[in-house]
């Protein structure tokens, strides 16, 4: 086994270029779809199949029209034909018969041809079947020629119709499912015929040519090597490595295809869930980090003064986060809860207990504006315990930064709030113990780890108002504990959403005039994307002339992000105050900001914005006693754009938006243009392969628990692909 193991492992390494027909050309074509070995050209995978069907007597060949199919026969005649007017076409024509009837098969420009369609040769062919000028024909199929002259069965004689040369080769395993023959058997017998993604210069019978080529060197090993442990293979029930391969490429059925993905994916999703198992214990378990024991006293006082009671869920995860702090282990925890959940008092638990206990907390949050807000809204919480925040953010001035900064670093300053500002190098901390970041999908992991290594492993908590689909949480923080605050305060009703065409605008306006005149606030929200695009920001100054038109007597506030720290700051707190009715923003409030008294929230333009960035907004509103409302105002001209109008008027729920985010967007996509650290999946699909995420996530943290440092020689060939696939990526230091 071991030596098979090898062998298979020195003909996937193979150069692409040794298989017969790839010259330099192809070669570099090959290139540019990232195969170079064959073990790459194996892994690429087809997009979809062409269901040929077994070959089928030439007699019914009209009832494949608009489809394709497979025909045996043999040779009448064959023309070659130069068009002279079109200097580079060339047509070779060949009429083959099965008895039952005849078929046209008809190729371009492809004059060696000739060569080998010679009347009297038995061939097969298959490929589009099409009429042209009134005659049924094959269009530039693919053929196998029988040196031999024997035809393969094509059911047309009666009886044996399901004969060939595969029934002998099928047969069931021991774990029930059908045998897949490997490729080189039945070559040119394939039921269904793979359709890979490809780029100019190669075509689907060249690469379906080459991949059987590859698939007849693996015929004889007895597997190749595999990333997934005997034992995971074994408890879960997947098919071999060299079994799936063979099975994606040319399956004899669909369910066999749909097996061997799934077993290819699970190898992914396993890969890539054992690097975050591995980096999530070089993190928290093989570090010392500060062991908070708050004093008990303090955190019974914290929640007797609150405002409320908390909610059951925040109680949870916060007896979560407390648990985490008081061991030794550094916390790495993400707190994931809707918009309006309640994070915030539970930052403020976990600081105040980090704080009892003798360390000092930060908190980053992505804007100003909700630094500021944090800052207001801990010191409210925090007051009753004696506890002061500073806030430290870019506009801060240069005397206040310097006694901030001097506080920190002798550690008379228990915590801080503040934006970037706090990763400069010169802010220094005496003990910082807890570090925080809410809005976590704002930050790249650089910039948390900027912070963290502020102090000497912290315990870290992560907050996160952007539901993520728990797909991509587990992909994404496969290294983090998550908590989910899966409830909200009492008394709240979920936002009544519409989504109106512009040319309805006047409704809007009329429910805008209506919620101001019974005292509540609103939001106009202008699809400013860029706004360091001058058109953008015009659309916003031109929309708040508008409104100030119609509004005549009332007054419309403007906030966007290229106003100065100070503007912005005046007009937020009249908001803020109820002093201004009518705030037209762009997204600047799109993250965290906090008026209760605002229920309506009116939205131009709303197909320009992402479904989680709608989500996102709309929870601005309907944050206190009274229900809040929001309203679309959008001519989407895309299939795309009005399935996320829909989506926005069926749900509130969100993590329900979140995963028709993703689904709508797709995971590159999902969080725009950063760095997110998503691995290259080829079979896997985040969206569709949840159950298979889970199970890899189960079994990649009981094995790193097994075996923590991949020694177990079962566990070399898994150890090496690791190593190979996301040393870089990961900056996984512990293996190799
Ligand atoms: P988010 O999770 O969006 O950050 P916040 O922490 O800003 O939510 O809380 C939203 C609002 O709900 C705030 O006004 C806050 O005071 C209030 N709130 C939080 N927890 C409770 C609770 N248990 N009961 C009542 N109101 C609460
Ligand atoms: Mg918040």
């Amino acid at each position: 086994m071991g030596s098979s193991l090898s062998r298979a492992e020195g003909i996937l390494q193979r150069p692409a270029a040794s298989l017969a027909g790839v010259g330099r050309n192809r070669a570099r074509w090959l290139e540019a779809l990232g195969i170079r070995q064959m073990g790459d050209l194996l892994e690429h995978y087809p997009r979809r199949y062409d269901e040929v069907g077994r070959t089928i007597p030439m007699g019914e060949i009209q009832t494949r029209i608009g489809s394709s199919a497979r025909v045996a026969g043999t040779v009448l005649e064959v023309s070659a034909q130069r068009i002279p007017r079109r200097r580079s076409l060339h047509i070779t024509r060949a009429l083959v018969t099965d008895g039952s009837g005849a078929v046209l098969a008809v190729w371009f420009n492809r004059p060696y041809l000739t060569g080998q369609m010679k009347s009297g040769v038995a061939v097969t062919l298959w490929g589009p079947v099409e009429r042209h000028m009134g005659r049924v024909q094959l269009s530039n199929p693919e053929y196998r020629i029988h040196e031999d002259g024997e035809l393969p069965d094509n059911g047309a004689h009666g009886a044996g119709s399901r004969g060939g040369p595969r029934s002998a080769a099928s047969t069931e395993n021991s774990e029930g499912y059908e045998e897949e023959p490997f490729a080189a058997e039945y070559a040119g017998e394939e039921p269904l015929l793979p359709v890979y993604p490809l780029t100019s210069g190669l075509t689907q019978g060249v690469m379906r040519n080459i991949v059987r080529q590859a698939l007849g060197y693996l015929k004889d090993v007895e597997d190749v090597p595999d990333p997934v442990p005997p034992a995971v293979a074994a408890r879960l029930r997947l098919p071999s490595r060299k079994w799936s391969l063979g099975a994606i490429h040319f399956p004899l059925s669909m369910e066999g295809r749909h097996r061997a993905r799934r077993r290819l994916a699970f190898e992914e999703l396993f890969l890539f869930q054992t690097a975050l198992a591995l980096l999530r214990r070089s993190i928290t378990e093989e570090v010392p980090g500060y062991s908070h024991r708050p004093v008990e006293a303090h955190i019974d006082g914290f929640y007797d003064a609150l405002p409320f009671q908390p909610t059951g869920a925040q109680y949870r995860v916060n007896q979560e986060i407390l648990a985490d702090l008081a061991s030794p282990r550094p916390m790495h925890r993400l707190v994931q809860g809707d918009v309006g959940s309640g994070k915030t008092l539970v930052a403020a638990t976990a600081l105040l207990a980090a704080i009892s206990a003798g360390s000092q907390g930060a908190m980053m949050a992505p804007t100003e504006i909700l630094a500021e807000q944090h800052h207001g809204e801990l010191g409210r919480l925090l007051e009753p315990a004696g506890i002061t925040p500073e806030l430290l953010v870019g506009s801060t001035p240069r005397s206040d930064r310097e006694a901030i900064l001097e506080g920190l670093a002798d550690g008379v300053i228990p915590l801080v709030v503040g934006t970037h500002a706090l990763l400069e190098p010169e802010v220094a901390f005496h003990r910082l113990g807890l570090v925080v970041t809410d809005e976590q999908h704002r930050f790249g992991v650089k910039q948390r780890e900027k912070l963290q290594d502020k102090g000497v492993h912290p315990d870290v908590l992560v907050m996160t108002a952007t539901p993520i689909p728990r797909t991509l949480a587990l992909t994404l923080y496969g290294d983090l504990d998550v908590s989910i605050i899966d409830e909200m305060p009492p008394g709240r009703s979920p936002v009544e959403t519409r989504w109106l065409p512009t040319a309805r605008r006047a409704e809007a306006y009329g429910l805008l005039r209506r919620t101001i005149a019974s005292g509540r606030q609103v939001y106009v929200v202008c699809p400013l994307i860029d706004e360091s695009k001058e058109s953008d920001l015009k659309a916003a100054t031109d929309l708040h002339r508008r409104l100030k038109y119609h509004l005549r007597g009332t007054e419309v506030g403007l906030l966007h992000g290229r106003m100065g720290s100070a503007d912005k700051h005046r007009v937020m707190d009249r908001f803020r105050r109820g002093e201004c009715p009518v705030l037209v923003t762009t997204t600047v409030i799109e993250v965290g900001v906090d008026v209760p008294n605002a229920t309506l929230m009116i939205i131009e333009d709303a197909d320009r914005f992402g479904l989680a960035q709608l989500h996102q907004l709309r929870g601005r509103v309907g944050r206190g006693r009274h229900p809040g409302r929001c309203v679309l105002l959008a001519d989407p001209t895309t299939p795309e754009g009005t399935e996320r109008m829909k989506a926005m008027v069926d749900s509130t729920d969100g993590f329900v938006i979140a995963e028709k985010d993703l689904e709508l967007r797709g995971p590159g996509e999902f969080f725009g243009t950063k760095q997110h650290g998503l691995p290259d999946l080829k079979a896997a699909n985040l969206v569709r392969d949840q159950d298979l995420l889970m199970k890899a996530q189960v079994e990649a943290r009981r094995l790193i628990a097994e075996d923590p440092g991949l020694d177990h020689p079962r566990h070399q060939g898994l150890r090496a692909m690791l190593i190979r696939r996301y040393r870089e990526q990961m900056g996984l230091a512990l293996v190799g």
